[in-house]
């Protein structure tokens, strides 16, 4: 049997079965334990440091007694806090991103994911080099600055050798005033050899979803091709680590295992990445399986509720407070308003999930990955966003300027956030406005601008941004940031 060690780099003791059940059962017992729910809702709270603020988080186990929790006020409470956390160190701004399907091409069973192999009715596609750049030009037509590359896992047709030179076309395309300033990528698995290739392509963050910690569940799910084996997945962000990527983005695909086993797991997987490496994910997506060409996601019967959803939401943001939150177009409108409170800080917008998607009118369904539920434009999207007081954010600024790994949270510390994150948002969407938003859109958004910028605290930075702000809009001058 393993022992559960948060340092150690074999899958098995730092996401240890055991522990995992361990901490489960603890929750349980704990779950009416008023005194103790109440001491960690204490240490989960933000407190000032110098200018700034400083949030200690929870361990899997304070959290997991959080999640088992079930007393209204209780209840009420980690969400009060979830919202100060967010606030305190994200503000209002959201983080706009849209996925590009590069291949569908795969080698895996995945039996939840169309794109699995013995699928022969999907339609198989992998976009040439003038198919990526028309699009990122469609992309770019629309505002985004942000991309998250996905493809299947099939070492033939979407060798590294692939993936190295489509990122290369995206980051040389520039439609009119457009530009895709950070690559994010998610693909399977590999080596430290193609993470170091990835590293040398400016990739922003590695993403890599675990779809479950359960290892005997993993198998089932994972029954063929490289992706069954369980060590290999799960260990890949340390290989991406070695590799020289600061930045990994875990997630899990919410459905396939009981929420509770899941929750344990991915909040000690990021405690594996403190202790090995110094610096936890920088981010965590938390998808749900949906409906896909062949996939019936009723065949999975663990899926989540919303009111749960949400509490997960709430309860990681207690716990790894420096991470962000990524929320995707799986979920609908009114379920992303319910959540951006408690913790997201990213969102795609306006995703197509199929191969070659974006240069279509009609949003086609052949080759797509799943069911997209919000599906409405980026403008639209943007609007809502700031008709609920959030300030859509299309930032890349901190990994251009080397804030990356652990850098985020001395920002946060130092009560920089506000000098910076919040004009470079003010900037970013400035930009969005004046090239691609509708008349309504901009109306609301250049009014927003002017309301935020007041709370940018030092006066020499408010006036760059101001500056900065009225040459977006009287040139064609870019890409400012601090
Ligand atoms: N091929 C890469 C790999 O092996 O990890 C990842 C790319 S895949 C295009 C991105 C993610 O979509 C998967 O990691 C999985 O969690 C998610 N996904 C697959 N099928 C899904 C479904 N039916 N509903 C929702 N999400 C799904």
């Amino acid at each position: 049997m393993a022992i559960y060690n948060p340092s150690s780099l074999k899958a098995e003791e730092f996401i240890n079965h055991e522990e995992i059940l361990a901490t489960i059962e603890y929750a349980e017992q704990n779950k009416n334990n008023v005194e103790l729910i109440d001491e960690i809702l204490e240490k989960a709270r933000p407190v000032k440091s110098g200018n700034g603020c400083t949030c200690k988080g929870l361990t899997h186990r304070e959290a997991s007694v959080l999640l088992a929790c079930e007393i209204p006020e209780k209840i009420q409470k980690m969400y009060e806090i979830a919202q100060e956390i967010k606030l305190a160190f994200y503000g209002n701004r959201i983080v706009m991103f849209a996925p590009l399907y590069l291949s569908n091409y795969c080698v895996n069973g995945c039996v939840y994911c169309p794109y699995h192999m013995k699928n022969k009715h999907i339609a198989r596609k992998k976009l040439t080099q003038e198919e990526v750049r028309n699009e990122v030009i469609a992309l770019q037509d629309m505002g985004h600055k942000r991309l998250a590359i996905e493809a299947g896992e099939d070492p033939v047709n979407n060798p590294i050798e692939y993936i190295l030179e489509c990122i290369k076309t995206i980051y040389s395309v520039n439609h009119k005033n457009g530009a895709i300033r950070r690559v994010n990528v998610n693909i399977a698995a590999t080596t430290v050899e193609n993470y170091r290739k990835l590293k040398e392509a400016g990739i922003g963050t590695y993403i890599l979803f675990q779809e479950t910690y359960h290892k005997e569940s993993y198998l089932k799910l994972h029954p063929t091709g490289p992706k069954h084996d369980y060590d290999y997945h799960t260990e890949a962000m340390d290989r991406a680590m070695e590799g020289g990527i600061d930045d990994v983005g875990l997630g899990v695909l919410f459905g396939l295992e009981l929420y509770k086993y899941e929750f344990a797991g991915l909040l000690m997987h990021a405690e594996h990445l403190e202790a090995v490496h110094g610096v936890g994910p920088h981010t965590i997506s938390v998808p749900r399986i949906k409906h896909a060409d062949d996939i019936d996601p009723n065949v999975f019967d663990n899926s989540i509720p919303d009111d749960m959803f949400e509490k997960i939401i709430a309860c990681i943001r207690l716990a790894v407070p420096y991470t962000g939150m990524i929320i995707s177009t799986r979920e609908s409108q009114e379920c992303r308003e319910r959540v951006l409170k408690m913790g997201i800080s990213q969102i795609s917008g306006a995703s197509r999930t199929s191969v070659g998607g974006y240069t279509e009118q009609e949003r086609p369904h052949d080759s797509e990955q799943f069911d997209v539920s919000d599906q409405r434009t980026l403008d639209e999207v943007v609007r809502w966003l700031m008709e609920n007081g959030h300030i859509p954010s299309f930032c890349t600024a901190c990994y251009r300027e080397g804030r990356t790994g652990d850098r985020f949270m001395s920002l946060c510390k130092n009560g920089q956030i506000l000098n910076c994150c919040h004009p470079n948002a003010l900037m970013t969407l400035t930009e969005y406005l004046v090239d691609y938003a509708s008349e309504e859109t901009k109306a609301i958004g250049f009014k927003m601008i002017e309301d935020e910028l007041k709370k940018v605290p030092t006066e020499k930075v408010r006036e760059i941004a101001m500056s900065n702000i009225r040459d977006i809009k009287a040139s064609n001058r870019r890409d400012f940031r601090f």
